[in-house]
């Protein structure tokens, strides 16, 4: 149905807006990434990157490197549901940059079944891994 497409894809790009604002909160200074989890029409999670909880709010290291312990925003986002008694089963990920294949993993386990993502990424190999699972992955431009 194309009126239903129209739809879904007008509140993908609203999903996916807030993802972005979302981001924002992200305290990394080489890349900010915002994520939201969507469920049956509700906003069930959401993560942006950072270091873990309790952890100092910086990302770097003082050669301007990415710590290994910081989390990436779905990462973050899978884990508060964990910590709820919420389910991300079924949901749908909003991601403002590609999924790298640590959290396509996770997205696998985490029962999501459709991921909305803003940004390519010049390794593919988190996507080819969200579809080997089945998992509807799009796309989204938001500059369109
Ligand atoms: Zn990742």
């Amino acid at each position: 149905m194309e009126a239903n497409d129209n739809k879904q894809e007008i509140l993908d790009k609203r999903y996916m807006r807030m993802a972005t604002i979302w981001a924002e909160n992200s305290y990394c200074t080489r890349r900010k990434v915002g994520a939201l989890i969507v469920k049956d029409k509700m906003i069930i999670s959401d993560g942006y990157n950072g270091t873990p909880a309790g952890f100092e709010n910086v990302c770097e290291d003082e050669n301007g490197l990415t710590k290994p312990y910081v989390l990436h925003a779905e990462a973050n986002a899978i884990t508060k549901i964990a910590r709820s008694n919420n389910s991300s089963e079924g949901a749908t990920l909003y991601v403002t940059a590609s999924p790298c294949i640590e959290c396509a993993k996770l997205i696998i386990q985490a029962g999501i079944k459709r991921v909305v993502y803003a940004e390519k990424y010049r390794l593919e190999d988190g996507l080819d891994l969200l579809k080997r699972a089945n998992i509807e992955v799009a796309f989204l431009n938001l500059n369109e």
